[in-house]
């Protein structure tokens, strides 16, 4: 990945000096959000900066034991401190989203603030909310992105092993362990340079996917066996999860993590799309095989948006209508065979 050396060196000049600086990510937040962050958290922490991770709620459980997370300041729980860093803020950085939709709350401290503000993200079409933009969403992550930025930087000899594991996370997590958005010798030569900074794959791996709790792993069941309608005219299958449904289950936040991979996972199936009702919305997670761009799909009928094989939005209607709207949309948006 080529960054834009213009870029590097003006984000060079704005950190040579101590700053107060502040990193945001998005809502629900993921491996490579969380991995982004913290591993640019580490690298400015040794720069003297005074540095804060701000999130929008809550991140999973098996993100708990990533380096530094227990930094993190979460806007949902401490608004209040927040706001007061934001507004303090002489920089920036917005890590892993397009559009500050995706900050939710956050939004209006971040637009009132005065800091310069730096995006770094690998989502399409992003929205022009910052002063210097770093997009490239041919990457397999915005941990990738910022591995880059690192070199680029001039800062290697700051790179150590928990730096090293935010970033394999990000890399691991947005690549569904190395099966999409990485057919790149550059992402392997990446993960080459992290394992001899000391990160130890297998067991990352451990925690981040084999620590299901009880009931997540009886979710995923009630989703495949309960759930999961295919509509094999349309090369579709989906999944609905009411309020009531997860209550039951004692849904955690991170518990649906990776259930819509599951119905795309089947043979035949080119688009699988998961729903999931919130308080004041259903939140759609939206995935596919081959040339259908569920980034269009979910920016022309759900207001959200991502990549072109993963992508989210939201629904601000009931369940069973946007279950209805949903299937009367598939013979416009998918092949018949
Ligand atoms: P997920 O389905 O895992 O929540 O998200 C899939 C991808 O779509 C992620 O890259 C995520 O950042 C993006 N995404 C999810 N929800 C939204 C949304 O509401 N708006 C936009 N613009 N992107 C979203
Ligand atoms: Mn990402």
């Amino acid at each position: 990945m080529n960054l834009n050396q213009d870029i590097v060196s003006s984000i060079k000049g704005l950190i040579n000096s101590p700053k107060k600086i502040v990193i945001i990510s998005h809502a629900n937040p993921d491996g490579d959000a969380m991995g982004a962050s913290l591993a640019l958290y580490g690298i400015l922490i040794q720069q003297k900066h005074d540095v804060t991770v701000i999130i929008p709620n809550e991140y999973p459980s098996f993100l708990a034991w990533l380096p530094y997370c227990n930094k993190t300041l979460i806007h949902k729980l401490e608004p209040q401190k927040a706001s007061k860093e934001i507004s303090e803020a002489d920089i920036i950085f917005c890590l892993d989203f397009n559009d500050l939709k995706r900050i939710e709350k956050i939004a209006s401290d971040f637009t009132n603030s005065k800091a310069i503000k730096i995006l770094i993200d690998h989502h399409l079409e992003p929205s022009k909310f910052t002063d210097i933009t770093i997009s490239v969403n041919k990457t397999s992550s915005t941990s990738e992105i910022i591995y880059n930025l690192i070199l680029d930087l001039g800062l290697t000899h700051l790179l150590n092993k928990e730096i090293a594991e935010c970033i394999y996370v990000g890399i691991v997590t947005d690549t569904g362990s190395f099966s999409y958005s990485c057919n790149n010798e550059k992402t392997y030569l990446i993960v080459s340079e992290l394992i001899k900074l000391g990160v130890d794959g297998e067991s990352i791996h451990r925690l981040v996917y084999d620590t299901y709790s009880e009931d997540r792993m009886r979710l995923l069941g009630f989703c495949l066996s309960e759930k999961l309608k295919v509509i094999h005219e349309y090369h579709t299958a989906y999944i609905s999860l009411t309020k009531e449904e997860l209550k039951r289950f004692n849904h955690k936040i991170g518990d649906t993590e990776g259930v819509v991979n599951f119905a795309l996972s089947m043979e035949g199936i080119t688009m699988a799309v998961l729903f999931m009702e919130r308080n004041d919305n259903i939140k759609i997670s939206l995935r596919s095989k081959g040339d259908i761009s569920v980034n269009e799909i979910a920016r022309k009928y759900y207001s959200g948006g991502g990549h072109f094989r993963a992508a989210g939005g939201n629904s601000y209607v009931s369940m069973k209508d946007t279950l209805d709207q949903f299937e009367k949309l598939l013979p416009t948006i998918m092949p018949v065979k």
